[in-house]
């Protein structure tokens, strides 16, 4: 399983699946992008092999320059469409990988709320959290960072928002996430295999991190959510 995302200049769809394609060794049971297209976001999900996702997309191309991608290996909910990722919920998009351990709760108050969920999967909790907070008139950052507060279990997540097209999120616990820096570009990936061939500029977040980036920028913030100093390093990866 693994987790992409592009802040890019260039079409987001081939890059992303490009990068999932260097995860495959991961293993995963489906698979899933998400782009931002003149502030629209839409997603292709396809169960099986990338190159589903692939074909999926020949006959229905996902324009946009900024997107997030996922495969997927089910731990709640089968693989199927309905519980690949992304995961949307009004106007924000979650890739996830990890198990987060407390979405029943996070169902049942969202239930309170009104708020019903439509896959077996624990991370469409964090959509819908997200997407709660953006209604009660949260920006991107503070909804993510609310949703986040209230995450347990491990996992690595990444964030996309409608009208936001220079804008991704991204959360480190328990499962490693790389930040790659382009240029005028900014790319994730669970690690820094996926980014190869896009940059050999790699930051590794640690444990507990926030990470707000922008095409030209990433701001991160430690556990306790201080801005931390993270080293961005040359890798040296057979692109
Ligand atoms: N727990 C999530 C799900 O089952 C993510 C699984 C993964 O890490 O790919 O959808």
């Amino acid at each position: 399983c693994g987790i992409v995302g592009v802040l890019s200049t260039h079409e987001a769809a081939p890059i992303l699946v490009e990068s999932l394609k260097r995860l495959e060794y991961r293993g995963y049971d489906s698979a899933g992008i998400a782009t931002v297209n003149a502030g629209k976001l839409d997603r292709r999900r396809a169960v099986g092999k990338l190159v589903n996702l692939s074909d999926l997309l020949v006959h229905e191309p996902l324009a946009g320059k900024s997107g997030i991608g996922h495969t997927r290996w089910a731990t709640h909910g089968a693989p199927s469409v309905i519980n690949a990722h992304p995961h949307q919920a009004g106007p924000v998009s979650v890739v996830h990988n990890g198990i987060i351990e407390n979405f029943r709760e996070l169902r049942a108050e969202l239930a309170a709320n009104g708020i019903n969920c439509t896959t077996e999967t624990d991370t469409e909790t964090v959509a819908l959290l997200a997407q709660h907070h953006l209604s009660k008139g949260a920006n991107p950052v503070e909804a993510a960072n609310r949703t986040l507060d209230r995450l347990e279990g491990a996992f690595a997540l990444a964030f996309l928002f409608e009208g936001e097209d220079d804008l991704m999120i991204v959360a480190r616990k328990g499962s490693p996430l790389a930040i790659g820096y382009g240029e005028g570009e900014m790319y994730v990936g669970s690690d820094a295999i996926a980014l190869a061939p896009l940059t050999d500029q790699i930051c590794y977040l640690e444990e507990g991190d926030r990470a707000v980036m922008t095409r030209t920028s990433v701001e991160i913030r430690d556990a306790k959510g201080n801005i931390a100093n993270r080293a961005v390093r040359t890798i040296e990866i057979d692109s």
